[in-house]
């Protein structure tokens, strides 16, 4: 069987957006244009050095049935819960949480020289598990490992597997790959995708060509964009004279219903219904 690359199928533009108590982001899945590209719900991508634009953060609010998955470039965000746990994701730091059948919390971005960057992506959980028990993956910095590829390209990999490297987040449903790449002016990085799952990178510095073969603009992707990649066995990602930095997210699709209402992302109305029964009657967090 010959090997597909897989080539790019929509660019998006992230949207702004404000969030929380108002904090300034820019969305990219869970918009008008892109609603959901299945299992992933949302991607935010918040970058400013102004404290006006991410101090509110986002106070105590809910989240029932899907996986948030908080990574942090600059800054520090501080985070608290109905669980007791609190702590702070810093540079470099991932948090993957796993909300399950509920769990409410506080994540506040702390006003710091260096401003904060950052992203976070929602995951969906099938069916058989949006009442799972919540659950944190917490993975500092240093506990992720960072490659470098015989083509020169630097990979942090978070979740999936680079190589024999694997990331230190596991025993996610939608078997994610999620590598923060930075590849150098004139070089090339190919990773395997596996067929048939989602995937889509996000330049967010730089640029580079994806999945083309040659020829043209056709493929090529400046920061600050999403594209979709369709289906295939790897990507193949081209620089010219400048670097370029993205995300390579990818996840099996889980073609279930979904209803969707906020910070709840379930398979049917009463489920939602039932969440904001759970939340006035305070039998939410279980
Ligand atoms: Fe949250």
């Amino acid at each position: 069987m010959k090997s597909v690359p897989r080539k790019i199928e929509t660019l998006i533009e992230p949207q702004p957006v404000i969030e929380g108590a108002g904090v300034r982001l820019r969305r990219s899945i869970g918009t008008e244009e892109l609603d959901y590209l299945d299992p992933f719900l949302l991607l935010d991508h918040f970058e400013s050095k102004n404290a006006d634009d991410y101090k509110a953060g986002f106070p105590l609010h809910p989240h029932r049935g899907i996986e948030t998955v908080t990574y942090v470039l600059a800054g520090e965000v501080r985070h608290k819960d109905t669980l007791g746990n609190s702590g702070s994701i810093g540079a470099g730091d991932l948090q993957w949480m796993t909300a399950g059948g509920g769990i409410m919390h506080e994540e506040m971005p702390q006003v710091r020289p260096e401003g904060i960057a950052g992203f976070q992506l929602w995951v969906n959980l099938p069916a058989k598990l949006k009442m799972t028990a919540p659950r944190y993956q917490d993975v500092r910095s240093g506990k992720i490992p960072e490659i470098k590829t015989d083509g020169g390209a630097r990979v942090r990999v978070i979740t999936g597997r680079v190589g024999e490297v694997a990331g230190p987040v596991a025993g996610i449903a939608a078997d994610p790959v999620y590598l923060d790449v930075k590849v150098p002016p004139r070089s090339t990085f190919t990773q395997p995708i596996p067929k048939g799952h989602a995937a889509f990178v996000y330049v967010f510095e730089g640029k580079a060509r994806f999945g083309a073969d040659g020829g043209g603009d056709a493929g090529l992707v400046s920061h600050t964009r999403l594209a979709v990649l369709g289906d295939g066995d790897f990507v193949k990602v081209a620089t010219e004279g400048s670097p370029v930095r993205f995300l390579l997210v990818s996840g099996k699709p889980l073609r279930e219903p979904i209803a969707r209402y906020g910070p709840f992302v379930m398979n049917t109305r009463e489920e939602i219904e039932q969440a904001l029964r759970d939340l006035r009657q305070g039998t939410f967090v279980k």
